[in-house]
């Protein structure tokens, strides 16, 4: 037996280090995970009491189509219904369109570095990839474009971008998608859309009208907590969306996923709670990296990536000993580590940690 041969060399995704195992191994009682990008408040109040209602209904399959939760999205956002397409977290979103639009005789245009898992899905359809180094930790759109030619069916940009926080402005954005051809599909993956307060940031679902190739991806795992429950969406123009459906799994969306997510669609208390919360973390991070002398990206998002001068896996091995993790290893930024916002608490302990590492190896006096 052979699998295909262009998967071969693929890695298996390594998470970020679950809590338990860490406890277990370092024989910690107390260990904080900032390496996911997930919220610490957890989520919507009225997510779990729409789950609890619904729990006695899982021996029946869920609504492959997620009318309702379909419905209650189109209206906030103010698109049709068939402008919107659900998936297993928005991975399963980046899965699918991969499905649809790439073969071997494809190319496909992504930052480097990026979110990981364009890459890996392009590469199980074996399409050629096309990889343009990030220009101060964001896109280069002018390099980007210049890639583009008439093999390339797909066009990835992460906004805000995993690792680096970057976000690409308004005009920038516009521009560039004036000038990307029309058989070229851009994917604005908006993961962290909710948590950005910058005012030059825009909103991908306000631009569809104008660009038919753009399809927006967003997710219920970050600002609105339900990584665990694995739901996602995307936006776009409905032909768009129709081919991304023709190889969606019947029921690739649970019941629990779709009734918390609709619930959480119309929690706005806990959305303003999160985005507060965020807010001041973020700031209070900035802040003592710039007490401590370390160079960072500015995070939009919910997470932050910080230089601390010295090999990024020496530190990441040291904060774990203290309980802490976070995620290291970037490939162009091998001194830098990646850390999520996290509540207060959390926050102070990653920065009394850091600050202990960094002068036990003399990098901070
Ligand atoms: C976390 C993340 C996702 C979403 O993952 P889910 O599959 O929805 O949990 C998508 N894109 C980026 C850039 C992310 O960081």
């Amino acid at each position: 037996m052979q699998p295909k041969q262009n998967i071969m060399h693929l890695p298996v995704y390594q998470p970020g280090k679950p809590i338990e195992d860490v406890k277990r191994e370092l024989g910690l009682d107390d260990v904080i995970k900032l390496a996911s990008n997930e919220n610490p408040i957890g989520y919507s109040p009225k997510a779990k009491a729409a789950m609890l209602d619904e729990i006695d209904r899982l021996n029946i399959y869920p609504d492959g189509a997620s009318v309702e939760l379909t419905a209650v999205l189109a209206k906030k956002l103010g698109v049709a219904e068939n402008q919107l397409i659900f998936g297993t977290g928005s991975s399963d979103i980046i899965l699918m369109i991969c499905r649809a639009y790439l073969t071997s005789a494809d190319e496909t245009v992504m930052a480097d570095e990026t979110f990981s898992q364009y890459k890996h899905n392009c590469e199980v359809e074996n399409a050629k990839i096309v990889e343009v180094p990030l220009k101060e930790g964001k896109h280069d759109l002018d390099a980007m474009l210049e890639a583009v030619n008439e093999r390339t069916k797909v066009l990835w940009i992460c906004n805000p971008n995993n690792p680096t926080g970057t976000i690409v402005e308004h005009e920038e954005l516009v521009q560039f998608l004036t000038k990307v051809p029309g058989h070229v599909l851009v994917v604005l993956d908006e993961a962290y859309c909710e948590y950005v307060t910058d005012e030059q940031y825009t909103d991908g679902t306000k631009l569809l009208e104008q660009f038919p190739n753009l399809v927006v991806l967003r997710t219920f795992s970050k600002v609105y907590g339900l990584a665990a429950n694995r739901i996602g969406y995307g936006i776009g123009a409905a032909p768009v969306i129709r081919a991304i459906n023709q190889v969606r799994e019947p029921f690739n969306t649970g019941r629990l996923a779709q009734v918390a997510a609709k619930a959480s669609l119309l929690d706005d208390e806990f959305l303003t709670r999160s985005r507060a919360a965020n807010s001041a973390g973020r700031d209070y991070l900035h802040a003592q990296f710039d007490r401590m002398g370390l160079q960072y990206f500015e995070g939009h998002g919910n997470f932050i990536m910080v230089d601390v001068r010295t090999p990024s896996m020496q530190i990441f091995d040291r904060l774990l000993r203290k309980g802490i993790i976070i995620r290291a290893g970037w490939k162009h930024y091998p001194n830098s580590i990646r850390v999520s916002v996290g509540n207060e608490e959390q926050n102070a302990k990653f920065i009394q940690a850091l600050e202990e590492v960094l002068t036990e190896l003399a990098v901070l006096q």
